[in-house]
């Protein structure tokens, strides 16, 4: 029988799914899964495609039947079973073959597996993939790290399989070792920000403005018209309009407010605090999960501070597009601050991670898709030298245009009592760093007061000045 070109472990959602579309671009896929049930299940479903799928038992057989030398993508829950998994087909593969985690894994891990395994192979790369099940079945975004020459081996297959834009592939190479998995992880932190943005703007429709579910679908359909226009603004429609068939209610009415999170958002907002860059926005997002995790701790709160009076505000043309053009400023911000946090890591790690790359294979495929996306990759590829989003020359005047917006929704919302952690976070982030003279002087005083910490002064050189503070 002839020999598979890819092997695949671990059949749940993305992995099942990433395999039918293998087999589906035409290269013969191995596949192996810990309860093998699954296999059998896995093959019935493949339909025709079943050709394409040479069904292992065991690992050993998984490796007999690929074609040397062996990339084996691995599909498993991110963690411990990787390098369980690793530890397994170690003994059972040569130097020259590929190991790709292909999992939500934490960089950090990727770079000790990478550096564990680099004396005797075989080679080991660290692939984020994003789009969910739908994404890997007919199209994922994919972020590859590692060894460049053992991807140019895989890339034949991943080009297949990947989200196309205008025609191009939504996969590459984008650096050595954790680059892959660092990538999407502040893809997912971004997500995050996306996400709570949106649920802020809807909150305000709902509560400072009156709206039904129903009413409030529209308004994002209109908006995925426009600048918003994007994967999540189009699905925060479709699930606005969707009804619980036992109730006749509306879904997101019947769905608890309490926001589950596996780990990747809060990997961005540690990293980006170790590299000492700002990521707000993404932070707040964090933040507003893990304090919507604490539903009975809010409901004594409620308790003890009364509820919020429903607001019913019209919800005007005007007062839309104001809204619109704060979710625009605020989205700008999270991206910049992610994009930056990538920056930083590249400079650390020396990854030379393409910014203007990253930016375009997230335009299809992965959650936050976007034409937006499109916009950054022009933005950075016509801006190298500049690091920062917002001063590039598109994206400032971009933000030049909205922040105003972004100011009277803040605002307004604060003085109503409606929680907009994400879009505060941004507006604040953007008002701190367009300010040449800030505050930290006063911070130096006072390190410099009780600590001797030493400051720079405007009109000297030097950094180990310090104040006269105990005068009598
Ligand atoms: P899933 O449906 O829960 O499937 C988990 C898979 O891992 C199953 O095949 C399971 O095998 C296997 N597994 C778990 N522990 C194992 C162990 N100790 N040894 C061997 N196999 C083990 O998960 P998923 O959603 O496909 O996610 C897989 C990876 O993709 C995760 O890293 C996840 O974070 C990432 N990811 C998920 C999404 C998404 O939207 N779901 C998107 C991007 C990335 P059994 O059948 O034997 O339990």
């Amino acid at each position: 029988m002839k020999k598979a070109d890819i092997g695949l472990i671990g059949l749940g959602v993305m992995g099942a799914n990433l395999a039918m579309n293998i087999a589906e671009k035409g290269f013969r896929v191995a596949v192996f899964n810990r309860t093998t049930t699954r296999i059998d299940t896995f093959v019935e479903e493949a339909g025709p495609l079943a050709g394409n799928i040479v069904a292992c038992k065991s690992l050993e057989a998984l490796t007999v039947a690929i074609e040397r030398p062996r990339p084996i993508i691995v599909m498993v829950q991110a963690g411990a079973a990787v390098d369980e998994q690793i530890a397994a087909l170690r003994p059972l593969l040569g130097s020259d073959d590929i190991i790709i985690d292909a999992g939500n894994a934490n960089f950090r891990d990727t770079r000790r597996r990478m550096a564990e395994i680099a004396d005797s192979g075989p080679h080991f790369i660290g692939m984020g993939v994003s789009g969910g099940e739908e994404g890997a079945r007919h199209g994922p975004s994919i972020m590859v790290g590692g060894p460049e020459e053992a991807y140019r081996r895989i890339e034949p297959v991943l080009e297949a399989i990947a989200a196309r834009f205008e025609g191009e592939p939504c996969q590459a190479w984008l650096g050595p070792d954790g680059a892959g998995h660092f990538v999407k992880t502040i893809h997912n932190g971004i997500e995050y920000a996306d996400m709570q943005m949106i649920a802020e703007v809807y909150g305000i429709l709902r509560d400072g403005h009156g709206l039904s579910a129903r009413e409030i679908a529209p308004v994002f359909a209109k908006w995925n018209e426009g600048r918003l226009n994007s994967y999540l603004i189009e699905i925060t429609a479709a699930v606005l309009s969707a009804t619980d068939s036992g109730t006749g209610k509306p879904m997101v009415e019947i769905i608890l407010d309490r926001a589950g999170q596996k780990g990747t958002g809060r990997w961005s907002a540690i990293e980006a605090q170790s590299l000492g860059i700002p990521a707000t926005a993404i932070e707040a997002a964090v933040a507003a999960r893990s304090l919507s995790a604490m539903k009975d701790e809010r409901e004594a709160a409620e308790q003890r501070f009364g509820a919020l009076q429903p607001g019913a505000q019209p919800a005007d043309e005007q007062a839309l597009a104001v809204l619109e053009q704060a979710l625009l400023a605020g989205k700008i911000v999270a991206y910049a601050q992610g994009f930056a946090v990538m920056a930083a890591a590249s400079r650390e790690f020396g990854w030379n991670l393409p910014l203007g790359t990253v930016a375009r294979i997230w335009r299809a495929g992965c959650i936050i898709r976007s034409q937006f996306l499109d916009e950054i990759a022009e933005a950075f590829d016509n801006a190298r030298e500049v690091e920062n989003l917002l001063m590039t020359p598109a994206f400032s005047a971009l933000i030049e245009s909205s922040q105003s917006h972004l100011r009277r929704v803040v605002a307004r919302s604060a003085e109503a009592g409606l929680p907009v952690p994400a879009l505060s976070a941004a507006l604040a982030h953007f008002d701190t760093f367009r300010r040449a003279r800030g505050t930290a002087n006063l911070i130096q005083a006072q390190r410099d007061f009780f600590g001797a910490h030493g400051f720079e002064r405007v009109d000297r050189e030097g950094t180990g000045h310090h104040g006269e503070w105990h005068q009598a």
